[in-house]
């Protein structure tokens, strides 16, 4: 039975790469009915941040996955927070202690960063020597003593078998090997304040919790040779690996880092923005995997019953900020206009400028309408703070183009038969507006641009915009007056 998981360090928000992980994760274990299972890797706790467990939470559950281990959902393998299981990884350090495959080393910080530099000095990469190298037994036994005595903490090394080739088909990238000689020297398993280290524990892990298949960064390639070391000390079998290419920002040709501040990189970011889960959960997917066929545009169950791990790109990832916005605006389309009118509203409230009293419950039609109206424009509710700024707040100067387009002829009887006609119509709405403006054609013989854009500018001061009829409306009888004096005065 497959078993996955994915084991976020809570150092930060939800990161469009870590999401992906995640997001993969999930789809193979649904895909396989297999099980997805969530685990805090906490122990680096200097860098941990306060909520960073619940912010990643929160933000994957928006993003509509769902796991069935974790330490807030529980299951038969916990705990699932790295920091609650320390006595499990003391267990398994002692027994390699005891096996000789690990033993302590109480060079200071000081020490090796002296080693370093020597080594770099003489041109060599970097590496940590065995500083018991060449001792007797009993020479390293008063070494010992004599660090205790000196009150030192040691940190508690692997010790790496020489001249062994560590190698794994890896679900991604095929054939991968090292040799135990690159891996940098014995490592360190126990940090000195008595935390495991990452490469340490996520073995430890991965192996209790049973997990079959590892699919994360190709960050961690380097890592993965460690970790087998780890299982072949204890004699276990490892999972699968496939490690994810990573992700490139064709804005800027880079690798997508953290410091690239040319693309949104945290959901949380997309979220405030009124992008939609679906339409992430999607675009995310695309990101170095890729279904059979042309189609880019795929529901959840869909993708579930299409993932297929072996058509992980080789290649790396591309992330597309308009593709992105291109496909958020396919669902904003088809999504309904309540769950919208919810979005907009919060984003027009955090939006300074608008007046906070035409956002309330007593004008939720008409915001709802302003909604109806930008729909098919949007790619994400927060744009429509910006479009809808006509129906808010006091109207713009005319610009150049639309003194230009108001200096033609036929705008002035256009816009006085407009002005005389609005008055008098028995009811104001959109089809009324219409009607109306079929007439004015009739008897002033403005057609199609000479008749729409001398209405459209005197009544939105906008060149450009969404129906016109529907704007017309939903400004007003009183802000139509006020647009259309102020334009013919
Ligand atoms: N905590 C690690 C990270 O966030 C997990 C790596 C792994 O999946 O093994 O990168």
């Amino acid at each position: 039975k497959i078993r996955v998981r994915y084991a976020p360090s809570p150092t930060g928000h939800l990161h469009i790469g870590n999401a992906r992980t995640a997001l993969f994760n999930y789809l193979f274990a649904r895909h396989n009915g297999g099980t997805m299972v969530l685990r805090i890797e906490d122990t680096d706790t200097k860098r941990n941040i306060e909520g960073g467990t619940q912010s990643q939470i929160d933000n994957l559950h928006w993003l509509g996955i769902d796991w069935d281990e974790g330490p807030d959902v529980g299951g038969d393998y916990g705990p699932y927070r790295q920091s609650e299981r320390r006595d499990i990884y003391d267990r398994y350090i002692k027994q390699l202690l005891d096996e000789g495959k690990a033993y302590e080393s109480y060079m200071t910080e000081d020490e090796l960063a002296a080693q370093r530099e020597a080594q770099k000095a003489a041109g060599q990469t970097p590496r940590y020597e065995d500083e018991y190298a060449g001792m007797s037994a009993d020479e390293k036994a008063q070494a010992i003593a004599d660090a205790k005595a000196k009150g030192l903490k040691p940190v508690i090394r692997f010790r790496v078998p020489k001249d062994h080739t560590y190698a794994w088909d890896d679900i991604v990238k095929g054939k991968i090997s090292f040799d135990s000689d690159d891996v940098g020297g014995d490592w360190v398993i126990q940090k000195r304040d008595g935390m495991p280290t990452y490469n340490f524990a996520v073995v430890i892990d991965d192996h209790l919790m049973e997990i079959t298949h590892v699919l994360r960064g190709d960050d961690h390639i380097a890592n993965t040779p460690k970790q087998l070391m780890i299982y072949e000390a204890f004699g276990w079998q490892a999972p699968e690996f496939g490690h994810m290419t990573l992700i490139i920002n064709t804005e800027t040709g880079k690798k997508l880092s953290k410091r690239d501040e040319s693309v949104l990189q945290f959901i949380e970011q997309y979220r405030e923005l009124g992008y939609l889960p679906d339409a992430m959960f999607n675009f995310i997917t695309l990101l170095g995997w890729s279904p059979v066929g042309e189609n880019e545009l795929f529901t959840r169950k869909q993708l579930i019953k299409q993932f297929d791990p072996t058509r992980l790109s080789r290649s790396p990832a591309k992330f597309d900020a308009k593709k992105l916005e291109w496909v958020n605006n396919q669902y904003v389309k088809k999504t309904n206009p309540s769950t919208l009118l919810g979005l907009s509203i919060r984003n027009w409230q955090d939006a300074e400028r608008l007046p906070k009293e035409k956002i309330d419950r007593k004008t939720l039609e008409w915001l709802r309408a302003i909604v109806g109206l930008f729909q098919d424009q949007m790619s994400f509710t927060q744009q429509i703070v910006k479009l809808s700024e006509i129906f808010f707040i006091e109207p713009p100067a005319l610009t150049d183009q639309a003194k230009v387009e108001l200096s033609d002829p036929l705008a002035l009887p256009v816009l006085q038969e407009f002005q005389k006609r609005i008055q008098e119509l028995p009811q104001f709405t959109a089809y009324a507006i219409q009607n109306m403006i079929y007439d004015i054609s009739k008897d002033t013989g403005a057609r199609g641009r000479k008749l729409y854009m001398p209405i459209r500018i005197a009544t939105t001061r906008e060149t450009h915009g969404p129906q016109l009829a529907e704007s017309i409306e939903i400004l007003g009888i009183d802000k139509v007056n006020k647009h259309l004096n102020l334009t013919l005065q």
